[in-house]
């Protein structure tokens, strides 16, 4: 039996009828452009993630560099993230010309380690990235107290982590601005692209509303030099539809993690997941480290299972990033994890069936 990496179907089947009329709308009254519908999920989301504010962009790299703008971060500026990441959150840093700093990560949960945050701040530090990888919170509390001390700006980048929570708080509502992707893998997924920003502060609010859609206020004037980098009212629509159901698939997603967990624990050479205490995790990404990695993968791919790595390449040490002179040794940890990580199958609706079959095979393979 085959087991696919993701399999959107089910998701599709429980929203279409909404999302059909819902479009049919829109094909109607052609507001395809920041219309009642795309504003009205900003309202819906923001409040989702127990925030005041919500700006629809383009994708979650458009939403992080949005973001850096608002804070005019720029040349000569120092912005710290984790060095075990998707490249999209070091390349925002990039095109505002700030310089990226990785730090390495803690080995239990692939987070950003708040000790190597502590330093890696010179003068020029401008904001700290905290990556909320594969679905669970980063240490959020040890590294707002460090941002508070040097007066460093917060960006959660929480394009993996849609309705996880830490300490009782949802993110999106942990740092100054947080950073969400809609892309259709995430496990809130727009059909195509789609990102937003969030936060609390009415004058990044302003600010980001403008550079969006560019630089204006009103329809012709232009304050500043803007973007155009906007959510489209069709993908708003099929959004809002499925943010009535991502606490209930998210729930899913955690029951389908524990029922892997349980199975893994019996096989030598893999090492599950871990969640931490007053954190919950969505497994937007379920990643196991095993041994012999790259065979496991190329078998399990030819058994039929999906399984992919995110992500073999530190950042630091992809050919893009050569100019910045780091090298291999510089982040252990992230180096090691890298080599070691493994994404197995998961999706709301995967079933205990398809699970064991992951499970089975990856034990005969782990030798
Ligand atoms: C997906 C992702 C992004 C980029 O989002 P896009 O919508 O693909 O541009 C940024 N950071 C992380 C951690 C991601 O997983």
């Amino acid at each position: 039996m085959s087991v696919p990496f993701i399999d959107f179907r089910p998701q599709y089947e429980t929203i279409k009828d909404e999302i059909s009329g819902g479009l049919k709308a829109v094909f109607e009254k052609g507001n395809f452009i920041l219309g009642q519908e795309e504003k009205d999920f900003e309202a819906e989301f923001a409040k989702y993630c127990g925030a005041n504010y919500a700006v629809g962009v383009n994708s979650g790299t458009d939403a992080l560099y949005l973001a850096l703008a608002s804070l005019d971060v720029k040349q000569g500026d120092e912005v710290i993230l984790p060095a075990h990441t998707f490249i999209a959150t070091a390349l925002c840093i990039s095109y505002t010309g700030a310089t990226p700093v990785f730090v390495d990560i803690d080995d239990a949960i692939y987070n950003m380690d708040p000790k190597a945050v502590e330093k890696a701040i010179t003068p020029k530090t401008k904001v700290i990235i905290p990556v909320h990888i594969y679905g669970q919170a980063a240490p959020m509390d040890e590294i707002n107290k460090i941002a508070e001390e040097h007066n460093i700006t917060v960006i959660e980048d929480a394009a993996q982590a849609h309705g996880s929570s830490y300490k009782g708080k949802m993110i999106g509502s942990l740092g100054d601005i947080a950073c969400f992707s809609f892309y259709p893998t995430k496990s809130l997924g727009a059909f195509g692209d789609g990102g937003i920003v969030v936060t609390n502060n009415e004058e990044i609010y302003g600010k980001l509303q403008m550079l969006r859609d560019y630089g204006r206020q009103g329809r012709y004037e232009h304050k500043i030099k803007g973007y155009n980098s906007r959510l489209d009212t069709v993908q708003a629509v099929i959004l809002s539809a499925k943010l009535k159901y991502l606490d209930q698939w998210n729930e899913m997603r955690a029951e389908k993690g524990d029922c892997y967990c349980q199975l893994l624990k019996d096989i030598d050479g893999v090492i599950p997941p871990v969640t931490k205490e007053e954190r919950t995790h969505v497994y937007q990404t379920f990643a196991i480290r095993v041994k012999d990695r790259n065979r496991v993968c190329e078998e399990m791919q030819k058994n039929g299972i999906g399984v992919l790595i995110h992500y073999p390449i530190p950042i630091h040490l992809q050919e893009a990033y050569q100019d910045l002179g780091y090298k291999k040794g510089d982040f252990p940890v992230a180096e090691s994890v890298a080599d070691n990580v493994l994404s197995l199958p998961m999706f709301p609706h995967i079933t205990n069936t398809q699970i064991e079959e992951v499970c089975g095979k990856l034990k005969e393979l782990v030798k």
